[in-house]
């Protein structure tokens, strides 16, 4: 856990979903860990059980040994973070939660309604940590910094806090504050515990982990959990314009992210047989990287990669306040994505969801406390509200030309992926209308 959190004036002891701190404390009591186990199953299903005066031991699949409710009291929560506020878009759709942790740090989590022909698909966006070091420019997060992790029982929380709004939510994305795969042991630790047929039995590939691009991890993360999606915030064709809006891009070359990408897949590959592996989310900046040379430098990176297994997630930018950059025009949108869709790349454009709750990542906890901006508090230039990607971005005039139409061949390709996309996934890619 990031060392910038204070415990030390902590409210409430650690959470029971802390599974490895769980285990031990049980060990030193003498403690069967099949309690453990048989307690967890219960609070993974009645996910309205916040405190330990509502747990029904009797309920329990297993008798509990008299010292255990005693212990756990004094050494756990059953429920570690509390619901500050809750903030419902009027069409319904979004619901979105300042969640408090026991040190009174606060994150958002997320809860989408996706009306289907048949139902309504619901998931739920997860924070791992607090604010976020990659400071991409365009992020109300990555305006705070990194104030620390969080930790396996507080992003599985973050799930039973949705549970308890939407019982039916059966897919989770790591698209809120954080980069994931900087807390890599906490978010593998808590993807296990969502996909865990005891726990919360989420399907593999209805978890998505999504990074702006951490080479050392991604391959990681396909051989430690690869029941786990991947998406790749990439943001830009190539590594100069990508520095330009993500200053974090400097220490992962975009040629090294790919490749890393790439053996993720091959990992993958032969456990999913069907469907997109990765999605790429590339979040249109009006002016700075959604003219058409832009998208047909995008569609020469990404042509050849993940085996033809990706899936792109056009994201018009959802405008934050203080933060210097446009939404693109819908025409403009759909230009970009004819120009992939073109090349026989799966594009999609996200349907814009919950933006009067404030709904990209961190911009709730921005806009109610006004959060200092990083390079604010280190007394220098305020980089996030300059305009960074305009110096490098491709002239637009070609843009106003309309995309040739594509071949019938390319059609029927892109017809076909279509048809394969795994549920998860395009579950994934529509959970993204809140994300920044
Ligand atoms: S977009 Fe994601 S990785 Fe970038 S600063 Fe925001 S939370 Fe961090």
């Amino acid at each position: 856990m990031g060392g910038r959190r204070k415990f030390a004036s902590a409210s409430r002891p650690p959470s029971v979903w802390d599974v490895d701190h769980l285990r031990r404390e049980l060990e030193s009591i003498d403690v069967d860990w099949r309690h453990g186990e048989a307690l967890l199953t219960y609070l993974a299903h009645h996910p309205e059980v916040t405190t330990w005066a509502d747990v029904n031991w009797a309920a329990l699949k297993r008798r509990v040994p008299q010292k255990l409710p005693a212990f756990l009291e004094d050494a756990f929560s059953v429920r570690s973070t509390r619901v500050a506020s809750r903030h419902d878009s009027k069409d319904g759709t979004t619901t979105k939660v300042v969640v408090e942790l026991r040190d009174g740090a606060e994150v958002e989590a997320v809860v989408m309604r996706h009306a289907t022909l048949r139902s309504t698909r619901v998931t739920c966006c997860v924070s791992s940590q607090v604010g976020c070091a990659m400071a991409c420019s365009f992020c109300a997060t990555g305006t705070m910094g990194d104030r620390g992790d969080l930790s396996r029982g507080e992003i599985v929380e973050q799930v039973l806090i949705a549970r308890s709004l939407e019982p039916s939510t059966r897919n989770v994305v790591f698209m809120g504050m954080g980069e994931p795969l900087n807390n890599y042991d906490s978010v593998v630790g808590a993807c296990r515990l969502l996909l865990d047929s005891q726990y919360l039995a989420l399907r593999a590939g209805r978890v998505t982990v999504s990074t702006v691009g951490v080479v050392e991890r991604i391959r990681q993360l396909g051989e430690d959990e690869p029941r786990v999606g991947l998406a790749l915030s990439l943001h830009a064709p190539d590594q100069a314009k990508r520095e330009a809006i993500m200053p974090a891009a400097r220490g992962h070359r975009i040629d090294r992210v790919l490749d890393a990408v790439d053996a993720h897949v091959a990992l993958r590959l032969p456990l999913i047989t069907k469907g997109p592996l990765i999605m790429v989310e590339y979040i249109l900046l009006g002016g700075c990287n959604d003219s058409d040379a832009d998208a047909e430098a995008l569609g020469d990176l990404l042509e050849h990669r993940f085996a033809g297994r990706l899936m792109v997630n056009l994201i018009p930018y959802n405008p934050t306040p203080d933060l210097p950059y446009d939404r693109p025009t819908e025409g403009r949108a759909r230009a970009f994505q004819a120009i992939l869709t073109q090349r026989g790349l799966l594009c999609c454009v996200r349907v814009t969801m919950g933006s009067d709750v404030a709904g990209a990542c961190g911009q709730l906890l921005k806009k109610k406390r006004g959060a200092v901006d990083i390079e604010d508090a280190a007394g220098g230039a305020p980089a996030a509200r300059r305009r960074p990607a305009r110096a490098v971005a491709a002239p637009r005039a070609a843009s106003l030309s309309p995309p040739p139409s594509p071949s019938r061949a390319r059609r029927e390709r892109t017809a076909a992926a279509l048809a394969l996309v795994s549920v998860g996934f395009a579950v994934a890619a529509a959970a993204t209308a809140s994300m920044g």
